[in-house]
């Protein structure tokens, strides 16, 4: 086959950046091609200047507990407009970082929007180029059809480019965008509103930290207003009102639309490909992120296996590790960490207390206290920890965490999972004293042992 690349990769995100330079690395030709800006939803408009925007936010609560510890007249009023304009120039800096990396590895990049056209063919801006092998990380978009008006949100793009805090705020949706833009914007002092249609946030993680990050949400001003889903947002003189299927209504100057996000196969010629799709639309892959079509191969969001960075720069190594270079590597998705950016922050890795009792019997060990730094100025937040290990091997299935410091915590701690660590091998560890970490090692009796749950029986 005549070709002009040995890899053509259709995204500049984190994922395709990580692959196209992993693959250049082992000598290959690269191109990489991007329509938008070079770093992905990540970079762009995603976990950097969310982050950023976390720290923003910290400055309230943060100026109050000075004063507690003898700082007079600490505080002041925020501008978002300068904000906007210091985040927007790390951006710039940063995206510049990507290019350069993509340059200094020796990978090409094209500006465009790229489809797939034939066998190992690839159409951008009406140039038809050819590889053996093309990548598609072309990552994910917001979702707005979970019912009629939605589309009249925000999306977390827009909110990201806010240049004023709305005066109160409604948040649909209880997941991670949701939660953490409601934490955040309620840190910078809008009047927020969290509605989702599960009883509790965040689906699908501990039970535990459900209920205690809505408790700790609530405690930091924000309504929580679960338990009903949604009809209808209509745009109103004041601002929107969005009824739900209880009847309900709810007003707010602004809102923000926090229902999912969608693989993005906009314009990718997927069909013409015939490239296979499941029903959430994401291209459907093996364990090494192959398509469906020889010589096609996806990773990242656009696969919609486990949504995150790190995950779909492993999943991009690893393919350009296997095609490319001298030994093949696969992503064991089964322990990934993951951090929620709220205030208090989780960090969680592992099985949930629930998926381990249907495995086998626990012990479910716990820690629960006032964080050293906070209960000095009289604060009442807490810190949770739990860590549940199998109740036969004493195999460590799970940590979880609220709490400050609680992704950079279990960060670490994943190591120890990933090792296949025991009780013991925490029992063993000896602490770093004073520290929130250090519970982590000193949690001698369980709070409960649990037997393995009956099949076909609830939680
Ligand atoms: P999530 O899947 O986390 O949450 C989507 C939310 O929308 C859920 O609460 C869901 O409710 C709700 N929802 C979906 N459809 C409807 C509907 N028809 N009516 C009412 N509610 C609905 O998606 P996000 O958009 O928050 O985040 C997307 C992904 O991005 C995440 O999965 C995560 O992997 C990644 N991400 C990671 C971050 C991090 O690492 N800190 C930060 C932000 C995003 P229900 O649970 O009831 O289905």
């Amino acid at each position: 086959m005549d070709k002009d690349y040995d890899l053509i990769t259709i995204g500049a995100g984190s994922g395709g950046v990580a692959a196209s330079r992993r693959a250049a690395a082992h000598g290959a030709k690269v191109l990489v091609i991007e329509g938008d800006r070079v770093g992905g939803t990540c970079v762009i408009r995603g976990c950097v200047p969310k982050k950023l925007m976390m720290y923003a936010a910290g400055f309230s609560q943060a100026f109050e507990e000075a004063r507690g510890y003898g700082w007079r007249d600490a505080g002041g009023r925020f501008e978002m407009s300068d904000w906007a304009a210091a985040k927007a120039a790390e951006i710039d800096r940063l995206e510049g970082i990507y290019r350069n990396l993509l340059s200094g590895s020796g990978v090409e990049r094209r500006a465009g929007w790229a489809r797939l056209k034939g066998p190992g063919e690839v159409e951008v801006n009406g140039e038809v180029l050819r590889a053996p092998r093309i990548l598609l990380a072309t990552g994910g978009r917001p979702a707005a059809d979970a019912f009629p008006g939605l589309e009249l949100a925000m999306t977390s793009n827009e909110v990201l480019d806010l240049t004023t805090v709305p005066e109160s705020l409604l948040v649909i949706g209880g997941g991670f965008i949701a939660v953490e833009f409601a934490s955040i914007l309620a840190g910078l002092g809008a009047r927020v509103t969290l509605a989702f249609r599960d009883v509790l946030p965040l689906r699908g993680f501990d039970a535990d930290l459900r209920r205690r990050l809505a408790d700790a949400l609530a405690a930091r001003g924000v309504a929580i207003a679960s338990g009903a889903g949604f009809a209808s947002l209509r745009k109103v003189a004041s601002g929107f009102e969005v009824e739900r299927l209880d009847g309900s209504v709810l007003a707010a100057a602004a809102v923000l639309n926090a229902t999912g996000r969608r693989p993005n196969t906009a314009g990718l010629g997927l069909d013409r490909a015939g490239v296979a799709t499941d029903r959430f639309g994401a291209v459907v892959v093996d364990h090494d992120s192959r398509s469906t079509v020889p010589g096609i191969w996806a990773i990242g969001d656009l696969t919609n296996r486990r949504n995150l960075t790190p995950v779909a720069i492993a999943e991009g190594r690893a393919f350009a590790d296997t095609e490319f270079g001298a030994s093949p590597a696969r992503v064991d998705h089964r322990v990934v960490a993951a951090a929620v950016f709220t205030d208090p922050p989780i960090g969680t890795v592992g099985l949930t207390e629930s998926q381990a009792v249907e495995l086998g019997p626990v012990d479910v060990y716990e820690s629960e206290f006032r964080p050293m730094k906070t209960a000095f100025v009289g604060g009442q937040q807490r810190s949770y920890m739990k860590l549940i290990a199998d109740g036969l091997s004493g195999r460590v299935l799970g940590v979880h965490m609220l709490g400050p410091d609680a992704p950079e915590i279990v960060q670490s701690l994943s190591v120890a999972l990933t090792c296949g660590a025991s009780k013991r091998d925490f029992d063993r560890t000896i602490a770093v004293h004073p520290t929130a970490a250090e519970e982590f090692v000193l949690m001698r009796e369980p709070s409960r042992r649990l037997p393995a749950r009956e099949p076909g029986r609830a939680a």
